[in-house]
């Protein structure tokens, strides 16, 4: 219950909630609600990374509706790559007092923002069971040997659990699962600071001990972040929607050589001649880390490379 709301009311906003916004989909609106009354919000800015932002609108209309008095909600139309996103300047620009995040991992701590500041992670709905099921028939049925492949006899020394900030829950839920079947010894759910255990970004992911990994995610943008760290671990990724398990490869060998001779190109050649719409001889990107590696060296005509480059 939300105090200022009457039952009706309060009914009112639960309908609109199941009727408006995705059942699967958890926006955790009371939870905005309350902290938007706790801190005693005028003007908040909200911020969705594209996929989302089509119930940005929905989402506006509810918390102006159902909040603690009268609020003034902003959504920030740039786009939003990533967790690193985070965008606490532009709603002090904005003279909005709180901001909410949407559907990324905690990657800057609320402490360090310009102002108040919620995560909502969005996190997806899908059935455990399915993820445990799927892990226990094909993962233990068929292990990883130690030069990639896959034989019964293999050994496996540990099974690591990840998953996207969305279905983070689910991981928890299969390793409690696990441990009481009597997997404890060889499960582990890692922790990469400062993201919480289990989570992974396209740019922050721990280095694992074991030799295998299974991934709950929608796409291979965070599960490469994890190969690209893990040469040494066989990967498989859950996917939630066809509820299907698919043994992933990274070309590390193609990674490295391509990074090398960027990276060679930037000694050997420091001068590029035919430059025509950059007058310099390297990009060095302070931005996301995986654009100079996923773009490829052809993306751009002079050496483009990563501070960590
Ligand atoms: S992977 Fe790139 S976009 Fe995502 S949080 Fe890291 S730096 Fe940002």
């Amino acid at each position: 219950m939300l105090p200022w709301l009457s039952d009706r009311k309060y009914q009112l906003l639960i309908e609109s909630i199941n009727k408006a916004l995705p059942q699967n989909y958890d926006f955790e609106i009371i939870k905005t609600l309350t902290r938007l009354s706790q801190v005693k919000a005028k003007s908040v800015c909200l911020q969705f990374p594209e996929g989302l932002l089509a119930w940005a609108d929905t989402i506006a209309f509810l918390i102006e509706e159902f909040a603690d008095g009268e609020i003034d909600v902003f959504v920030v139309g740039d786009v939003v790559y990533g967790a690193c996103c985070i965008d606490d300047i532009r709603a002090a620009y904005f003279d909005c007092d709180f901001l909410v995040h949407y559907a990324h991992s905690c990657l800057v701590k609320v402490s360090d923002m310009d102002v108040p500041c919620l995560y909502i992670f969005v996190k997806i709905k899908i059935d455990p069971e399915d993820f445990v099921k799927a892990i226990k028939n094909i993962i233990f049925m068929v292990l990883p040997d130690a030069s990639g492949g896959h034989s019964k006899e293999a050994t496996l020394t540990k099974l690591h659990l990840n998953a996207t900030v969305q279905y983070i829950d689910v991981v928890h839920f299969a390793y409690r699962k696990l441990v009481e079947d009597g997997y404890g010894d060889r499960i582990s759910i890692p922790i990469c600071s400062p993201l919480s255990p289990g989570e992974t970004l396209g740019c922050t992911s721990a280095k694992l001990n074991g030799n295998l990994c299974v991934f709950l995610a929608d796409g291979r943008f965070h599960i490469e972040s994890s190969m690209i760290q893990n040469p040494h671990v066989v990967y498989y990724r859950f996917d939630p929607f066809t509820r299907r398990m698919f043994l992933e490869k990274y070309d590390h060998q193609a990674l490295y050589l391509t990074r090398n001779r960027v990276l060679r190109s930037v000694r050997i050649n420091p001068r590029v001649p035919y430059l025509n719409e950059f007058t310099a001889d390297l990009i060095v990107n302070v931005g996301c880390p995986r654009m100079s590696i996923d773009w490829g060296a052809e993306s751009c005509h002079i050496p483009f490379i990563s501070t960590f480059e």
